[in-house]
């Protein structure tokens, strides 16, 4: 069985979900589809849920207005006759108990709960639409099997029981198409896999049934070897080891959710990565096969906070990282780079909810300082430390305005702490110096 997923500009409009059907039909393979919801609608629905909570009444009728339209043209175009009444039916009940959820008194899960009806409604109008196109599907409801204990770690083996008793009830069916995004967490309350998590659901998935293989379609043909949003003439990579995808999707090549390639790195199922508009594009493969060495990609993660640690205590003593540690620890705040001196330490994060009492903490032992704004640039590559390929990065240093470096945690990464305004300008010269320049491509 295969998993394929498809983004939300694969499934935007009623052109698009057309395409998407014909990317189905280009294989027998049994198939779970893996739907996010239409462009834009997860957006509205945050916006809602912040309308509601400011009770701004005119906002919340705009933003429905605006998800009624969407859908409804959607519907407009892909079905006729009868079919399109029960659709629109279904459709307008579901609209309807959004507008009521965000209208009552706001409770803890009602964020998750209207975020991810984005979803909900999308694959009904799909499956429906496979329906009617004399192509037998089976919806099933992801609430009832995507039980991931911690969004962190995620039970795939629960979830793999749920999702394969419901599998084996239809023999018959070898097209089955849910909701990506959407969870239950630890305590069994409905919750999100986090933006652009349907990736990651995608991969949970895959994991449980152990499928062939888990493609991820999208707007891009391809993993590119630095951003395109930012760089012009960036190329799609043929290969990435999942060491190297896990790095770039973590250190911000958004096209990926960060923990996606987890929960199948062990179980050696290949991730693709391909494009909705160009099918036939290679596409990215994502596997632990080892093909090309060397410089492949840079990507960058903006929203990261530096602390500067400085104490006198430091010196000839032990124990001093062990107690900064645990009070990031005690603050749940992962650490993603660490320098140090004899009496200083340098280290960043990029969830700064509980900085102010981090802060407050070290300032007992030790001088504390923060600079906020910044961002990680990771330079990714294939035994790029073990091949010398660095020193191409490290001749490049004097012309970036650098903070931190970190160098040989793995060998397959570098990373540069830049201020988050030369960003930009720090990716395009990377990307002439280190690959346009000297051709160096995977
Ligand atoms: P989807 O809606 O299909 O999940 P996303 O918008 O999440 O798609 O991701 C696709 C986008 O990611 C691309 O259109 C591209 O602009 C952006 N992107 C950022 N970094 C990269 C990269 N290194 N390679 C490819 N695309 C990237
Ligand atoms: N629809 C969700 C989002 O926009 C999940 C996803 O698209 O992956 O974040
Ligand atoms: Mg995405």
């Amino acid at each position: 069985m295969d998993v394929l997923k498809f983004g939300g500009t694969s499934v935007g409009s009623a052109s698009t979900i057309k395409q998407v059907v014909e990317i189905l039909n280009d294989s027998n393979n049994p198939k779970i589809v893996v739907l996010s919801a239409m462009s834009g609608v997860t957006n509205l629905l945050v916006g809602l849920h912040q309308a509601a909570i400011i009770q701004d009444k005119d906002g919340m009728e705009k933003i429905m207005g605006a998800l009624t339209e969407k859908h409804h043209q959607a519907i407009d175009e892909l079905f006729i006759d009868a079919a399109k009444d029960d659709v629109l039916q279904a459709i307008n009940e579901y609209l309807e108990t959004i507008y009521t959820v965000a209208q009552a008194p706001l409770q803890p899960t009602s964020y998750a709960e209207l975020v991810t009806y984005g979803e909900t409604l999308l694959t009904r109008i799909f499956s429906e639409y496979l329906t009617q196109q004399n192509q037998p599907n089976v919806l099933l409801d992801s609430k009832t099997f995507m039980h991931v204990g911690t969004v962190e770690n995620p039970d795939v083996d629960q979830v793999s029981q749920l999702l394969k008793k419901q599998i084996e009830q239809h023999p018959e069916c070898s097209l089955f198409i849910s909701q990506g995004f959407v969870c239950l967490d630890e305590n069994g309350a409905l919750s999100t896999l986090k933006r652009g998590g349907s990736d990651f659901s995608a991969t949970i998935i895959g994991a449980a049934i152990d499928a062939e293989a888990v493609q991820i379609w999208t707007d891009i043909d391809g993993l590119h070897n630095n951003d395109p949003r930012y760089v012009e003439e960036t190329r799609p990579i043929e290969h990435l080891t999942y060491n190297e995808a896990a790095e770039l999707a973590y250190f911000g090549a958004k096209v990926l959710h960060p923990q996606t390639v987890a929960p199948v790195i062990d179980r050696d199922i290949p991730v693709w990565l391909k494009n909705t508009f160009e099918p036939h594009a290679p596409g990215t493969k994502i596997s632990n096969e080892h093909h090309n060495r060397g410089l492949k990609a840079i990507s960058a993660k903006d929203g990261i906070t530096a602390i500067k640690i400085r104490s006198n205590r430091m010196l000839g003593a032990h124990g001093f990282l062990k107690t900064i540690f645990e009070i990031f620890d005690r603050h749940e705040t992962s650490i993603d780079m660490i320098t140090t001196s004899e009496v200083a330490i340098s280290l960043t994060i990029d969830d700064d909810k509980n900085l102010e009492a981090i802060v407050t903490e070290i300032s007992v032992i030790a001088a504390v300082s923060v600079e906020q704004d910044h961002s990680i640039i990771c330079i990714v590559g294939e035994n790029l430390i073990a091949d010398h390929e660095s020193y191409k990065a490290f001749g490049l240093l004097n012309n970036l305005p650098v903070r931190m470096i970190s160098y040989g945690g793995s060998k397959n990464n570098i990373s540069l702490l830049v201020p988050s305004k030369d960003k930009i300008a720090a990716l395009q010269y990377l990307n002439t110096q280190l690959f346009k320049l000297q051709g160096v491509m995977a």
